[in-house]
Parts: structure tokens; sequence; C-alpha cells
């Protein structure tokens, strides 16, 4: 079998082939992306999405019970006894009408995929499967990422739960929510608590794991974004394999937006579906370098030829001015996403849109999440606030099915919600005020009562 998967350079001026069982993040030939290719006409797809329906009942398979593994032959790069598996994947859409109601869309348009329902409590168990069992496929002893937080608790949940491998895990200071946080220290990765922000992190694990040939586990590894496909593929699987209109994520390092557009650029090709939707990235206003090149300055995929000088410029720029990434949804504030020129080709593929939201609009979304469905973490709200927001432009029409991908769990980052909430207006302006949220429409304050039975009583007849 791994002779039909490969690795290729996305650079088609290059486009350099490699063996997967080498382990690689970046195109020795020319330093660009590499994609993890088949040769599919030598590998047995199947003809039809609703044959997978038949490993539902297989749940005792843990190969069957895996949302991501379920779908192997759609990523088919390691033989069966290779893969590495947690029981990652076991995600729920649900058709959310009090938020489709906030988003002014018809109560049975909006849906919501909870990737936070992964063990780990995040979508990063999806492609950090695929990455282990690649690791465990070249006999890496160590591995490593960067992170804002989900990939280390992602990372190490792998480590510690198969115990294959130590993991080592680069944190940037100061922003990394205490969720996330605990969970790399619970599951005894090593934490280096860098003293820079994520970019500085990204920049260094990359070194460090090029001199120490220690694996890296970053959105650079293509084997990630193999695992990260199969979150389309449940999105149609609980849509009874209809294809939706619009596919709304938001975008930080753009893993998962270069994932989705080559997983339907891939059922279109294999002929399993009939249609593509369309895609919107949606980027922190305080995080925004995909909206400004791709919505601002017209930067575009352009069969892998981009215009390098709207990039340089770009960066040189963010450098000069020393603007730094600044939100309050952590999980996205990113400077540099690793996977950008992915993420336009997948913007191409998918007719796709990008737009920026505030930390207002993210948050007050997120409140909405939260009173009509099973919650997130705020940075997983940018897609439900960007639904609204194009929902408004008119860009999404109300006849449109939209599925907005929820990245992580509500209880990452407990310090964002509860500050929201607070009847305490000192501690709201603390947590939230320099990120630009003055308001909170959606609060639902805590009432405090005093420990008496009368007063209660005042209080419950007093609600509505
Ligand atoms: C990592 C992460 C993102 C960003 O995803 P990319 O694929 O890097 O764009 C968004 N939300 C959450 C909760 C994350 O953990
Ligand atoms: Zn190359």
């Amino acid at each position: 079998m791994s002779e039909s998967a490969f690795l290729r350079c996305i650079n088609p001026d290059c486009d350099a082939t490699f063996a997967v069982n080498q382990a690689l993040t970046g195109c020795p030939t020319c330093g660009d992306l590499l994609d993890v290719d088949y040769d599919w006409d030598r590998l047995p797809v199947p003809k039809n999405l609703r044959e997978f329906e038949s490993r539902w009942s297989l749940r005792n398979e843990p190969l069957e019970f895996s949302g991501v593994w379920r779908f192997r032959q759609l990523l088919p790069f390691a033989q069966e006894n290779q893969i590495v598996t947690i029981g990652e994947g076991q995600t729920i859409l649900q058709q959310a009408s009090a938020v489709a109601r906030f988003c002014e869309l018809p109560e049975d348009r909006l849906h919501l995929q909870y990737e936070g329902l992964n063990p780990s409590g995040s979508f990063k168990d999806n492609g950090m499967t695929a990455a282990c069992t690649h690791a465990h496929m070249v006999g890496a002893k160590h591995a490593a990422c960067a992170s804002t937080g989900n990939t280390s608790a992602s990372l190490a949940i792998f480590a510690s739960a198969t115990q294959m491998f130590r993991a080592i895990v680069f944190v940037g200071s100061g922003k990394i929510s205490y969720g996330k946080l605990s969970q790399a220290l619970d599951y005894g990765s090593k934490t280096l608590q860098l003293l820079g922000d994520f970019d500085d992190a990204m920049r260094q694990v990359q070194d460090v794991c090029r001199e120490e040939k220690i694996y890296l586990c970053n959105s650079l590894n293509p084997f990630r974004l193999e695992g990260q496909k199969t979150i389309i593929y449940r999105v149609l699987e609980s849509l009874r394999w209809q294809v939706p209109d619009w596919i709304v994520v938001p975008g930080g390092n753009l893993g998962n937006s270069s994932a989705f557009g080559k997983a339907l650029h891939e059922l279109k090709h294999l002929g399993l579906i009939d249609r593509i939707p369309r895609l919107a990235v949606i980027n922190a206003r305080g995080a925004n370098t995909l909206y400004r090149l791709y919505e601002q300055q017209g930067l575009r995929w352009n069969g892998g030829r981009l215009d390098r000088q709207i990039l340089d410029a770009f960066y040189a720029e963010m450098d000069k001015s020393g603007r730094r990434a600044a939100t309050l949804a952590t999980a996205i504030q990113i400077n540099r996403p690793v996977n950008l020129k992915k993420a336009l080709r997948s913007l191409e593929v998918c007719d796709g849109v990008v737009r920026e939201v505030s930390d207002q609009e993210i948050l007050d979304a997120k409140a909405q999440v939260g009173a009509g469905g099973f919650g997130c973490e705020p940075a997983s709200a940018a897609s439900v606030a960007g639904a609204k927001l194009l929902r408004a432009e008119g860009v999404i029409a109300p006849s449109e099915t939209v599925v907005c991908i929820l990245t992580g769990h509500q209880l990452k980052d407990p310090t964002a919600t509860v500050a929201y909430h607070a009847a305490d207006e000192e501690q709201f302006d603390r947590e939230l005020g320099s990120h630009g949220v003055h308001a909170a429409p959606f609060a639902n304050n805590p009432i405090v009562v005093e420990n008496e039975l009368h007063r209660i009583m005042e209080v419950i007849h007093g609600l509505n």
C-alpha cells in the first residue's frame, strides 16, 4: 500500500515527490509545504460514501470506532497495524435553532459541528492521530510541537495514552489558557514555556526538531491535515451525505482550511460528491493575516505561483511596524499562518471567502452557542460570528445550509466565559476591556444572594 501514497511538494515548479516513510515537514528541494498524495487508481476506494455506514456496527474494533480511521480508505498512507488511535473523532453535528435565529438563518439551516468532543477537547486530535501514526511508522521516540494550547494538549494525551513516545511541547508565555496548559502538565509532557509568543515558539521548535531529529507535530506536518480531512467526512455523514452550501471555520494556522479543501477536492475527484460547498475562513480582527492578504490585497493561489511580492511586503511591514496578533481567541492568535499557501488553494477549490470578526462579536456568538447548544471556546465561536456577518452581507442566502465548525470545548478557556457573564464590572473590564469588549448583551449574570431562605425565595419568584 505504501507505494500508492507519497509526499508531494505543493510548488508546481518543483513538484518533487518523496516516500511516506520519511519524516519531512517541508520540501528538501525547495523548502515549500508538502502534501500527502495518493495514486488513487491503485487503491480500493469506496464507490459510494454510504459504504462507510456498514462500519457503524463494528464499534468494538478500534479502527472502526475511531471517527478518523473509519474513513481510512480516504487517507490510506498507513498499514492497519501501524495506526495509533485513542478513540478520536466521536463528534456531533447539531442542528442549532437558537443559534440559527441569532445568525438570521431559518432554524433548520444552521448546523454546529462539535469538534471539542474529542478526547483532548479540540479538533486537533483528528490530526494528531494521523501524525502519531506516521511517527510510529518512522520509529520516532520523541515528538514535539509549538502550541497556543490545544496542539500541546492533543500531543500530550496521545503520548500519555499510548506510551509510545515522549512529548515535548513549546508554549508561548502568558496567553495560553489554564485549561490547555493544565492538560500538557497533567498528561506528563515536557512543557517549555518560551519567553515569546506562538510564532517564536513555532520557529524554535522547527530548529530544535531539525537539529535533534525529533518528530514535529505542528500542522506543517502534512499527515496532521490528512486526519483533519475526516471532519468533513463526518459532517457529510451527519447530513446523510448531502453536501451543505457553506462550511465556516475559524482560521489560525489554517490547517483546517487547508485540510477541508483537500478533502473536498479529493471527494469530487473520486466521484463521491457531485459539488463542492463554499468555504468561509474567519479570522479574529486582531490576527487577520489571511483576511488582509486575500480580501484586501487580492493574494491568490494562482496555480501555486503566488505573488511573492505581496507576501514579502506584507510580512516586512508587519515586522517593521511591530504589529503582533492580539485577540481573546488565543487559539487563532497567529501572525504568520504556516499553511497560508494551502489555505489559498482551498479558497480557490471552494470558491471561498475570508472575513474578520471582532472579539466582541466572537464573545457574543460564543454566548449564543452556549445558550443554544453545547458551548465552545472563544476561537471556535469566530465561525458563528462569521456566519452571522456573511448572512448580514447577503453573501450567505437565507435558503442556504451552513455548517459552522466548533473547534474547541467550552471548558478550555473558562476565564473569558466567566468574565463575560460576570456581574462584577471590574472583573469584566480587567479580562475583556483591553480587547475592545465593552458590552455583554447575552450575559447571564450570577445572582449574589444572602444566605437566607426568604431572600432566596424572592429571587426565585422574581425569575420569569
Ligand atoms: C488550533 C485551533 C484553531 C485554529 O485552527 P487552524 O487549523 O490552525 O486554522 C481554531 N480553534 C481552536 C480551538 C484551535 O485549537
Ligand atoms: Zn519543492
